[in-house]
Parts: structure tokens; C-alpha cells; sequence
């Protein structure tokens, strides 16, 4: 179970291992993209750890929807609003609440794949976010369902979206700035994947 204070902590370290891979970040989206990824998510999860101070005790749909607008109008780029579609979604789960069930994080990290999807028009094998975050929410639901427990399910997703990213140089991008390089694309991991997996690593992180 994660309660609201324990989400607002998940998301200030969330801030914090994007700052100190912020170089990584930039660095992938450079042989690939434009070269701000890492730039673009510091900025905005700087923002949103300043912000979220003063919401310890909101419910966690607040924290999320409030994680969710900080983002979007920080971020810019691509990944600022897809990112912030994500956590809003994910959010409306559980307005209202203050503790997250298992049962919600399943409902959650889908609901935020639908919004990512519904937003950014891509699928599975376009070289982007969806390829790390689709594999760990497919094992992520496995796993609760088996009852095998929140701990375990989110170690799991973390290894599947870093699988994830491994996949993602091997394949052409199809979305996204990346797209314009064809098969240029192809040895260069995801820069938006990376993200995501460091993202789904710090909530495994938090969980163990
Ligand atoms: P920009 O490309 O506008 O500079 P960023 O560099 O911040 O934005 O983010 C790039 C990342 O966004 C990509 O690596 C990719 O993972 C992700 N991305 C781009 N377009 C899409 C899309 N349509 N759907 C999902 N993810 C996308
Ligand atoms: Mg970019
Ligand atoms: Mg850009």
C-alpha cells in the first residue's frame, strides 16, 4: 500500500535520480532527437518536487493531477505533455484518496498508458516511451494478479521497461523527432524509454 505522504516522497526522488541523469538523458536524445530530454524533465521535475512541499497532505489525487500540470507547462517537447497526460490519468484513479491499493496501481499505470497512447498516437515498436512502459505494466499485472505482491510487481516492471530500452536500439523510430532519422534511428536507445525506466526504477526502489 502506498499512502500519500510515501506518493509524494516516490515523486520528489523521482526529481532527484532525473537530475543527476540529466546529462544521460540530453546526451541520448542528442544522437537521436534534439538534444533537451534530460534538460526538458529536470526542469520540469524541478518544479514539480518544489511544488509538491506543500501537498503532503492532499490526497493523492491531487499530488498527481498537481504533478501533472507542473509538468506540462514546464516540460515543453514532446515528452512534457505525454508524460503529464500519464500522471493525470493515473491520478483520476484515485481522486479523492489517500491510499493506493494494488488494485489502483494496476488501474493506474494502465489508465496512464491509455492516456500516453490516446495523446501521442504511438504503439508498441515505434521507438519511444511505450516500448519501456507497455512490457512492465504486461508483467506488472501479471504479477498482482498472481498475488505475488506490489514489491515484486514493480521490481519486475523495472526490469522489463530496462529489457524495454534494450529494445529499443534495435528498432527504427516511427514517432516522434527521432522518426525523421529512419533507419538512422537504429543502435541509438530511446532517450523518452531511459526516462521511463528510470522513473519505474525509483518507485521499485521505493517499494523493495
Ligand atoms: P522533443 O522530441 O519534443 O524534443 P523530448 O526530447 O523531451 O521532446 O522527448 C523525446 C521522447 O519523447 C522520445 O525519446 C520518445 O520516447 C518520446 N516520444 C516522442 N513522441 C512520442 C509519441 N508520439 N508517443 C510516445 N512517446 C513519444
Ligand atoms: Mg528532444
Ligand atoms: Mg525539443
Amino acid at each position: 500500500m502506498i499512502d500519500h505522504i510515501r506518493l509524494v516522497s516516490i515523486i520528489q526522488e523521482i526529481a532527484v535520480v532525473i537530475k543527476e541523469n540529466k546529462e544521460l538523458l540530453t546526451e541520448l536524445d542528442q544522437a537521436i532527437g534534439d538534444g533537451d530530454h534530460g534538460i526538458n524533465l529536470d526542469r520540469g521535475f524541478s518544479a514539480v518536487k518544489e511544488k509538491l512541499n506543500g501537498l503532503q497532505n492532499k490526497d493523492c489525487g491531487t499530488i498527481l493531477n498537481t504533478t501533472a500540470m507542473t509538468l506540462i507547462s514546464k516540460v515543453g517537447g514532446a515528452s512534457g505533455p505525454l508524460y503529464g497526460t500519464a500522471f493525470m490519468r493515473a491520478g483520476q484513479i484515485v481522486a479523492g484518496k489517500t491510499q493506493i491499493t494494488e488494485e489502483d496501481a494496476v488501474k493506474m499505470f494502465d489508465a496512464a498508458i491509455q492516456g500516453i497512447v490516446l495523446r501521442g498516437k504511438a504503439n508498441k515498436g515505434d521507438k519511444t516511451m511505450l516500448d519501456a512502459l507497455i512490457p512492465a505494466f504486461e508483467i506488472f499485472k501479471t504479477t498482482i494478479e498472481a498475488n505475488e505482491g506490489l514489491n515484486t510487481a514493480a521490481t519486475k516492471a523495472a526490469e522489463a521497461a530496462k529489457e524495454g530500452v534494450e529494445y529499443t536500439k534495435t528498432i527504427a523510430a516511427k514517432k516522434g523527432r527521432a522518426s525523421y532519422l529512419g533507419d538512422r534511428s537504429i543502435g541509438h536507445q530511446d532517450p523518452g524509454a531511459t526516462s521511463t525506466y528510470l522513473i519505474l526504477k525509483v518507485v521499485s526502489d521505493f517499494l523493495a
